[in-house]
């Protein structure tokens, strides 16, 4: 899986942000189950050729933007403010860290 992933890192790269990948872009990638994929991942951040982010994500239903990132969930802080829906003078735009969307993603170590 490494071979593999090593001989298509450039075209990965090419389809990819490599600031950005989710276990998704690698599934559809190698056309493989999820799980493997995921276990692939993790693998990958064991080889030091992924770093593992945290990243979280207004939930306004128009927004959706990536707010900002972590190294480990443990860094969220309790209290996320979006700031372009304050900008917008949005309802909200004040997240407590139960509330909001938690998604884990991975950047391709350079
Ligand atoms: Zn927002």
């Amino acid at each position: 899986m490494v071979q593999q992933f090593l001989k298509r890192r450039a075209e990965i790269l090419e389809k990819t942000d490599p600031d950005r990948i989710y276990v998704e872009n690698i599934r559809s990638f190698f056309r493989i189950p999820y799980t493997v994929a995921r276990f692939f991942c993790e693998m990958a951040v064991k080889e030091k050729f992924f770093k593992k982010k945290v990243g979280v994500f207004c939930s306004n239903e128009d927004c959706r933007r990536l707010i900002k990132s972590y190294d480990s969930r443990s860094e969220i802080k309790d209290e996320i403010i979006c700031d372009i829906c304050e900008d917008l003078e949005k309802e909200k735009f004040v997240f407590v860290k139960e509330d909001i969307e938690i998604v884990e993603f991975y950047q391709l170590v350079k």
